[in-house]
C-alpha cells in the first residue's frame, strides 16, 4: 500500500498531482510520500509492541535529511555506515542514543567522530575493528557499547549482490568463532558488550531465512551469557523485501515478521533492535520521468526517457523490475504495445525495462517508476555530467523540493583546473 495513486485520471504523490511538481520542478526528480514513510515505520514498530524495541531506519536506502527527520519525529532511530550518514542523521535531529554504526570498514576517524558526537552502539564487525574501537575509546577517555556482528551462515535467497549471511561472505565474524571473539572483546578495555548482531541480506522474499539466523541467534545469547557476558539486546538488522511488480507473490508483512521474532527471540528479553531501509522507503518513492522520443527500431519500439542508470541504477546492476506507469492514466481496456524503455547514456545497459506494455506513448509523455525511494537517488551520480536529480517531499496537499537539482555551473565549479596546467 502507498499513496501514489490516480484520481480524476492523473497519477498524485498523496493529495498532489505530479503534473503540478512536473511543472515546477522539471523532470526527472525523485518525489517521495510523508504518509507512506509513516506507516511502513509505524507497522515496524507495531509489529514489535509486545517487546522492548527500536527501529532504526538504514539510511542507506534513502539519505535526503528531510526524509530522515519525517522518521526521527516519530521516534525512530537510524542505522549509519558512515561517517557521513552519521552526520545526516544528527542534522536531522537524531540524538546519538538513538544512532547505530554498522559497516564492515570503520575507520579511526568515524570512530572518533561517533563516539565525541554519541552513539547507542557500534556494531563491531571484525577482530581488527574491534581492537581498533577499544584503542579510539580509551585514548578518548570514553568505553564503546558493543555488538558484535555474527555470520549465521544462512542462505538469505536473494541476489547475490545483496545476500550477506553465508560463510565467505565478508560480514561480520562466524557464528562458530563467536564466544572466542566475545571472549576477547570482554578483555579490551575500551568496549562494553551488550549485545548480538546480524543482518543476512536485502530483498528478502521469506521469512524463513530470517528464522534459521535468528534461531542460532536465540542459542548464541544463552551460550554466550553462560560465558558471562551481559547480551541485554539484539539487533536483528534489515532486509525484509518489498513487492516490486504488483502480480508478485507479496513478501512476509511485517505483522508476521513480529510474529517470528517473538516465537525466535521474545523468550529472551532483550531489546529487538532492527534496521529496515527497503520496506520504509522503497514504495515511498518514485522515479518521474519524461519521453524524449518514441523510436521505431527494427524489431521493437524504443521509449527514449530522460532518465538515465545514473539517476536509478537497480536495473541495470541488480536486473531490477520497476513498475512503470503514465501519469496519465490510460482508459479502461486501452489498447497496449511493447516498448524498450531506455535512458540516453551510451551503454546498452542503460535500459530500464524490455518489451514492457505500455498504452499509446508520444514525445513528452510523463512516467513514473514506481517503488524507487529505496536505492535510487542514493546510487544515483552524475555519469554523462548529467547532474543529480531533485528530490521532492510530498505531506497530503503540499509538496517541497528537499534537494535541488544542481545548475550545470554548479557541477562545473567542483572541478579545478592547477595553476601550472
Ligand atoms: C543494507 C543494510 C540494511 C538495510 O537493508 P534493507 O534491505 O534495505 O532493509 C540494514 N542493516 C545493514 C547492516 C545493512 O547493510
Amino acid at each position: 500500500m502507498d499513496h501514489f495513486q490516480y484520481k480524476n485520471g492523473v497519477l498524485h504523490a498523496e493529495d498532489v498531482a505530479l503534473a503540478d511538481i512536473v511543472a515546477q520542478v522539471g523532470t526527472p526528480f525523485y518525489c517521495y510520500s510523508t504518509a507512506t514513510l509513516t506507516r511502513h515505520y509505524q507497522l515496524f514498530t507495531e509489529a514489535l509492541s509486545p517487546m522492548p524495541h527500536l527501529v532504526c531506519f538504514a539510511i542507506k536506502s534513502l539519505s535526503n535529511i528531510a526524509v530522515l527527520k519525517v522518521l526521527a519525529d516519530l521516534g525512530a532511530g537510524m542505522d549509519v555506515v558512515s561517517a557521513g550518514e552519521y552526520a545526516r542523521a544528527r542534522a536531522a535531529g537524531v540524538p546519538g542514543d538513538r544512532i547505530v554504526f554498522s559497516g564492515v570498514g570503520k575507520t579511526r576517524d568515524e570512530m572518533r567522530m561517533a563516539l565525541t558526537g554519541g552513539i547507542r552502539q557500534f556494531n563491531v564487525e571484525s577482530e581488527p575493528e574491534m581492537r581498533a574501537l577499544s584503542q579510539v575509546a580509551t585514548a578518548l577517555g570514553k568505553v564503546a557499547p558493543i555488538t558484535i556482528r555474527v555470520n549465521p551462515d544462512v542462505d538469505a535467497k536473494t541476489h547475490e549482490k545483496i545476500s550477506t549471511g553465508k560463510k565467505g561472505d565478508k560480514f561480520g565474524i562466524p557464528i562458530s568463532r563467536a564466544r572466542e571473539v566475545y571472549a576477547e572483546a570482554a578483555t579490551l578495555p575500551g568496549l562494553k558488550i551488550i549485545g548480538i548482531d546480524v543482518h543476512i541480506g536485502s530483498q528478502l522474499t521469506s521469512l524463513d531465512p530470517f528464522e534459521a539466523a535468528y534461531l542460532k541467534i536465540a542459542d548464541l545469547t544463552q551460550q554466550l551469557r553462560a560465558d558471562g557476558h551481559t547480551i541485554d539486546r539484539l539487533d536483528l538488522g534489515g532486509g525484509l523485501g518489498i513487492p516490486y511488480a504488483r502480480d508478485n507473490n507479496a513478501p512476509p508483512l511485517p505483522s508476521d515478521y513480529g510474529a517470528m521474532v517473538k516465537r525466535t527471540v521474545g523468550h529472551l528479553g532483550c531489546e529487538i533492535e532492527i534496521e529496515p531501509g527497503r520496506l520504509i522507503s522503497g514504495n515511498a518513492g518514485i522515479l518521474v520521468s519524461q519521453v524524449i522520443y518514441v523510436k521505431n527500431g527494427d524489431d521493437r519500439d524504443f521509449l527514449i526517457i530522460d532518465a538515465a542508470m545514473n539517476d536509478l541504477i537497480r536495473p541495470a546492476m541488480y536486473g531490477s523490475h520497476h513498475d512503470i506507469i503514465p501519469l496519465n492514466e490510460p482508459p479502461a481496456g486501452a489498447d497496449q504495445q511493447p516498448f524498450d524503455i531506455v535512458g540516453p547514456i551510451c551503454e546498452s545497459g542503460d535500459t530500464f525495462a524490455k518489451s514492457r506494455n505500455l498504452p499509446e506513448m508520444t514525445e513528452g509523455a510523463l512516467i513514473a517508476f514506481r517503488s524507487a525511494g529505496a536505492y535510487g537517488a542514493v546510487m544515483s551520480s552524475e555519469y554523462n555530467s548529467r547532474p543529480l536529480i531533485p528530490e521532492v517531499l510530498v505531506r497530503g496537499d503540499h509538496f517541497a523540493v528537499i534537494r535541488a537539482r544542481p545548475t550545470l555551473d554548479e557541477m562545473l565549479a567542483r572541478d579545478t583546473i592547477p595553476e601550472w596546467l
